[in-house]
């Protein structure tokens, strides 16, 4: 029997390995948007749940596939949430992931070291069709706090002043498949993955 297809809404080759690592043995298998030749949706909702589901729908009514998407960002306690949704953009439309680190760096310099609570979030949505009523949705929450100073070179964004107390270093010290058993993005992806086979 062959694969089942599902469209990926994101066209990250890392999330694409990572997502079809944990559908091989149930015979699906993601394909990246980009395939296909969607563009990426507009992502104007409030939410990461919105987010996701906004361009889980996109992807699907684009392909006539069933869709996986996800939305991700980081929560700052002390700055009241941000930069949350608005985290790939926080020093603006099309800014590069060191420009948003050093605007966090910016804001978080004169709070506190016992003030700098953080959280990774990330929503992963599936929906069978584009008008799906009853998307699958799993939330995944990674806890840290803030440092002033980059620390790592792996992983990406915020990764470098992501301080994990209880490992000693950052989510960028970390090898992937720590930081994938761990994160915010792998509890949700395994969240997601184990509601989608009980559809099957
Ligand atoms: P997206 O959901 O992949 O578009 O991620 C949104 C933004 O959140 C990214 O551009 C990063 O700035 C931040 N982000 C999400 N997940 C991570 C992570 O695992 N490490 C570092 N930054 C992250």
């Amino acid at each position: 029997m062959s694969d089942k297809e599902i469209v990926l809404a994101s066209n990250n080759a890392g999330k694409v390995k990572e997502i079809n690592a944990l559908l091989a043995s149930h015979e699906l298998t993601v394909i990246p948007q980009q395939d296909f030749n969607v563009e990426d949706a507009i992502e104007n909702g409030l939410s990461f749940i919105e987010n996701a589901i906004i361009k889980a729908r996109h992807a699907a009514r684009k392909t006539s596939l069933p869709s996986i998407a996800d939305d991700s960002g980081l929560e700052v306690g002390a700055l009241n949430g941000q930069p949350g949704i608005y985290s790939a953009r926080y020093a603006g439309a099309g800014a590069s992931d060191e420009t948003n680190l050093q605007k966090l760096i910016n804001e978080i310099k004169n709070v506190s070291e016992t003030k700098r609570y953080a959280r990774f979030v990330c929503v992963m949505v599936y929906v069978r069709h584009a008008n799906d009523p009853v998307p699958i949705i799993s939330q995944g929450f990674w806890e840290g706090e803030i440092i002033d100073e980059p620390r790592g070179e792996n992983g990406f964004g915020y990764d470098p002043i992501f301080f994990l107390p209880d490992r000693g270093c950052t989510s960028a010290e970390l090898e992937s498949n720590v930081k994938n058993k761990l994160s915010h993005r792998g509890q949700a992806l395994r969240g997601l993955v184990s509601e989608i086979i009980k559809l099957l």
